[in-house]
């Protein structure tokens, strides 16, 4: 079976701007695969040109083993964009807009079927304008998911919505991968892309800088964790940095603190208690600091993902 996506060797320019420059991945079926990079790096020409909206100079695009270039009907058919959800028309009700979606394609979910996908069923007769940002986020992919696509664009889902919120959309955007359905997203929020994605792609001018899960980008990134504690004056430096699995050892007089970095957090922190038991002293604030895909984002790019 062809994978969900698959784009090989793509370039777009734009004048003398190679918005796209030889960009490739491919996203396996039921999956949520992240498209991640600073704003400018290409991402939204590289979903449109997969979603049949902007022509590539070259390179081979397919979704679901189709040819874009060639039959963008027949992928239209298969796959579902996320609108802006200001484009809604306000006085409608939400069984309203969905039915007016649903009359664009030839075959289309029942109106109850797509707003229990997005847990809106409460809302179903209330007017879109009058929907909080959250709801309309989520109407916005009820409409996305009118024509029961194999592969759903998500393109910044939830940008602008409160933690709790964005919470929610998550579980319902892994409800849709847990009915075998590819998303493609976009974020800003890279603790949602390493929370939902299974696959990530990092890009930066229009180029792939970095990809794989989330844990592999890490682990890839920085070998090492941060175990941090007030040192206790029982216990002398060179005992932590022998404890196994201790690469480096860092203290601050300032700060009072001793710092192990260890590429096995488990067993050096099992061996920095035994050794604190043993001495009779005490490890008390004791913090253990790991890296985060934010951290990847920044090492790779030189940019927070969010400015
Ligand atoms: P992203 O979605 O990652 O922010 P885009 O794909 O929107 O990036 O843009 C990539 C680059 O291409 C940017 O430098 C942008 O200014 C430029 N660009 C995008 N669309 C056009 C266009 N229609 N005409 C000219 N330049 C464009």
């Amino acid at each position: 079976m062809p994978p969900a996506l698959l784009v090989e060797n793509l370039v777009k320019t734009y004048g003398s701007l190679r918005a796209v420059d030889g960009v490739s991945f491919v996203a396996g079926r039921g999956t949520v695969f992240g498209l991640l990079g600073p704003n400018g790096a290409g991402k939204s020409t590289t979903i449109e040109i997969l979603e049949g909206i902007r022509r590539p100079d070259s390179g081979r695009v397919e979704v679901l083993g189709i040819d874009v270039r060639r039959e963008a009907r027949r992928v239209k058919e298969r796959i579902g964009v996320q609108l802006q959800s200001s484009s809604f028309f306000p006085h409608l009700s939400v069984r309203a807009v969905l039915e007016l979606f649903a009359s664009f394609f030839e075959r289309s979910l029942p109106v109850g079927q797509l707003v229990a996908a997005v847990n809106l069923e409460e809302k179903i007769d209330a007017a879109s304008g009058t929907l909080s940002g959250g709801q309309r986020q989520r109407l916005a992919i009820a409409v996305a998911l009118v024509n029961d696509p194999d592969v759903v664009f998500l393109d910044e889902p939830t940008t602008g919505l409160d933690p709790q919120v964005r919470r929610a959309l998550w579980d319902v955007i892994a409800g849709l991968r847990d009915q075998g359905k590819t998303v493609l997203l976009t974020t800003h929020y890279l603790d949602e892309a390493e929370k939902l994605c299974d696959h990530l792609v990092i890009i930066d001018h229009g180029k792939v800088i970095a990809e794989g899960t989330p844990a592999g980008l890490i682990a890839d990134n920085f070998q090492r964790a941060a175990i941090e504690f007030p040192a206790p004056a029982e216990i002398p430096a060179d005992a932590f940095a022998a404890l196994p699995g201790v690469a480096k050892l860092q203290r601050s007089e300032e700060a009072g603190t001793t710092t192990l970095y260890t590429g096995d957090v488990a067993r050096t922190t099992a061996a920095l208690f035994a050794l604190a038991e043993q001495r009779g002293a005490t490890l008390a604030g004791i913090s253990i600091r790991t890296a985060t895909l934010e951290d990847v984002f920044l090492k790779l790019t030189g940019r927070k993902l969010r400015e």
